[in-house]
């Protein structure tokens, strides 16, 4: 199958790219290089430098390369920065997605595979989060998402040959397991990478962002899936999408770990590094974890790599080796 893959030379796209290829298929890398890199694309992928808000520019590259699935992952995904720059995220992220959607209909692609969050859902009271449990984001980055969602059930329905599955992730974690592509964020801000810079000096300290939360240890508790079970459920829905289908499932390992128990296990894989207490971040939740059963009902996809220590180790590989991203490639 022909797959185009928005936001391929990000973090999590280039993990997708590479999945499709091992899969068999034929995937098409786009990416405006605004946050992406581009050396995480292996040789021979065809790439396409184009911003999705470009709608002409993507229903000719969707022709030109008979495109028959897109997996959608170009997006902004910094809550923080979604709160001081919401409309560059409503931009960004929800009309980029009503600008691909106008290229596919345009065009006639018939099949997507969205990459939304549960940030959609907010502050939920009860755990493990369904994806019955109810959407009220609380913060820009999650209507960014839950807009598009919207765009998407609205479009299919009136679309009765289109088909969509949106993908809510928890927290990605972890690189690839040959260390060949990882994690390059600027700023980063994610609790494992941030560890991971913390040992490799270019950090002072890793700041535990409140120790007050109703939680067994007092910290955040999240549920961390792995990037290559993550992907590989992009490319096990894609198989199945019928005309019709609308689909949501949500992407987690379906259970969670405080920031204390995450930094202990980095410690038993990396060693002592420094540790301080600060205030919450606002906007975090105490608690979020999955229930992902539906889509291993549905599609029998089910996450492989639970272990929190070998994420961690995974996602070492790849930070040790490149403690500048991919700026250190040939240095
Ligand atoms: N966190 C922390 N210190 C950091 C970064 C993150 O204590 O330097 C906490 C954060 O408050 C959250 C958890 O680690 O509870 C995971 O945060 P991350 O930014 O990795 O992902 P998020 O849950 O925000 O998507």
């Amino acid at each position: 199958m022909n797959v185009l893959v928005t936001g391929a030379c990000g973090y999590i796209g280039s993990h997708a790219v590479r999945c499709l290829l091992k899969a068999g298929h034929r995937p098409i890398a786009l990416d405006n290089l605004s946050r992406g890199h581009h050396e995480s694309l292996p040789a021979g992928v065809p790439f396409v430098k184009l911003d999705i808000r470009d709608t002409d520019a993507l229903a000719d590259a969707l022709k030109q390369h008979s495109i028959e699935c897109v997996m959608h992952f170009a997006a902004f995904a910094y809550v923080g920065e979604s709160v001081e720059q919401p409309l560059v995220y409503y931009d960004n992220n929800t009309r980029g997605t009503l600008s691909l959607l106008q290229a596919l209909d345009r065009v006639g692609v018939r099949r997507l595979v969205f990459s939304s969050t549960c940030a959609t859902y907010g502050e939920p009271e009860t755990m493990p989060i369904h994806e019955q449990t109810a959407q009220q984001p609380i913060n820009p980055y999650g209507w960014s998402k839950l807009f598009s969602e919207r765009m998407l059930f609205d479009y299919a329905a009136s679309k009765p040959t289109f088909a969509f599955a949106a993908l809510r992730y928890f927290n990605v974690a972890g690189c690839s397991a040959d260390g060949a592509i990882g994690e390059d964020h600027h700023p980063e801000t994610h609790l494992i990478p941030v560890i991971l810079q913390t040992k490799l000096g270019l950090r002072e300290k890793v700041t535990i962002f409140g120790e007050d939360y109703p939680t067994d240890d007092g910290t955040c508790v999240r549920d961390y899936i792995h990037v290559e079970d993550l992907v590989e459920a992009h490319v096990q829905v894609a198989a199945v999408l019928e005309p019709g289908a609308k689909l949501v499932y949500n992407l987690g390992i379906g259970r969670g770990y405080s920031v204390k128990q995450i930094v202990e296990v980095a410690r038993s894989v990396i060693g002592e590094f420094r540790v301080d207490s600060g205030p919450r971040r606002p906007g975090d939740p105490p608690k979020l974890y999955a229930d992902a059963s539906k889509i291993e009902r549905d599609v029998g996809w089910v996450a492989q790599r639970t272990d929190i220590r070998a994420m961690i180790e995974s996602a070492w590989r790849w930070f040790e080796h490149h403690p500048r991203g991919y700026a250190a490639r040939g240095a």
